[in-house]
């Protein structure tokens, strides 16, 4: 058995099941303050697969080039074939998906699509040990207000932000929204791993899902069948563990992926652990570095 697993800095990794490279989202070029990842998309010489969670820039920014220069064939929603095909990746590069596929990647690996939740990005939400209350049944408009709001009052005099601005200017690809977030659980005859690349779900659908592994994204204010934890981060991880039952975890998202907009992942880390370790002592949290080249189901079964 080969499997590998690089975590490639925010939602994005690159796993390799014997000779199958998939890519789990795309965003690796980071700005120039953000920690480098060990790979730019310039450099993936091999891929087979680019799954995408979803449309936002820091999640499909990228995908286009890898496609462009492998002939990857990238899987995702609707909108973000839309966007792809703006970019000029070719039809038959191109899977989408709104949930409910089984999707064939080799003779022996499968990957099944779900629909998911995006983060309640709109709402309010502190550090990752603070619990946040309150922000239920706001309608689609007052979110939308909300976004707006939140995005006219980031000062942009802040050192960095004018580099931030710029590359946001530069990856922007006008998706609608979040263009429809998907989870995505692969099967090999090695082991199953879950991946999704935002903190939000459909409990109805985690529930009766049993992967080996679970890569989860652990940024922002989780998101339950449409409305935000009433509760900390640590506290969503650990219903979404609750709901898969894996036997590993492994974060994402949490890393300094866009300074000083984003801070490093230790504070996020050790919340998220501390509440999981309590409530799953015999689940093995994971801490990734970037491009480990980690065994990801070795000892899995
Ligand atoms: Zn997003």
């Amino acid at each position: 058995m080969s499997v590998t697993l690089d975590w490639l800095g925010c939602a994005t990794f690159c796993l390799t099941v014997d000779n199958l490279v998939i890519f789990l989202d795309a965003y690796m070029d980071r700005v120039p303050a953000a920690p480098p990842v060990g790979l730019t998309t310039a450099e993936v010489q091999r891929a087979d697969y680019i799954l995408v969670g979803h449309s936002h820039f820091d999640h499909l920014w990228g995908a286009e080039r890898i496609a462009r220069n492998t002939g990857a064939t990238i899987i995702g929603s609707h909108e973000t074939t839309r966007l792809m095909v703006n970019e000029e990746v070719p039809e038959e590069q191109l899977i989408f998906s709104a949930g409910g596929d089984r999707i064939q990647l080799s003779d022996r690996v499968s990957v099944r699509v779900y629909p998911s939740q995006h983060s309640c990005i709109w709402a309010g939400m502190g550090p990752p040990d603070q619990a946040c209350l309150g922000d239920l049944g706001v309608s689609w408009q007052e979110r939308q207000a909300s976004l707006r709001t939140r995005a006219g009052s980031r000062a942009s005099d802040r050192p960095g932000m004018a580099e931030v601005q710029a590359h946001r200017a530069a990856c922007t690809q006008h998706p609608r929204g979040e263009g429809g977030a998907l989870a995505y659980l692969i099967e090999t005859p090695y082991g199953s791993i879950f991946w999704k690349d935002t903190s939000g779900h459909w409990s109805g659908i985690l529930r009766d899902l049993r992967p080996d592994v679970a890569l989860l994204a652990a940024a922002g204010r989780g998101n339950i069948d449409g409305e935000p934890i009433q509760g900390t981060l640590g506290q969503f991880m650990a219903r979404e563990v609750d709901l898969l039952r894996p036997r590993r975890v492994v974060l994402s998202h949490h890393d300094n992926w866009m300074p000083p907009t984003t801070r490093g992942p230790e504070a996020t880390a050790a919340a998220v652990g501390e509440e999981l370790g309590r409530q799953f002592p015999h689940i093995e949290l994971l801490e990734m570095g970037y491009s480990e080249g980690y065994p990801i189901l070795q000892g899995i079964r």
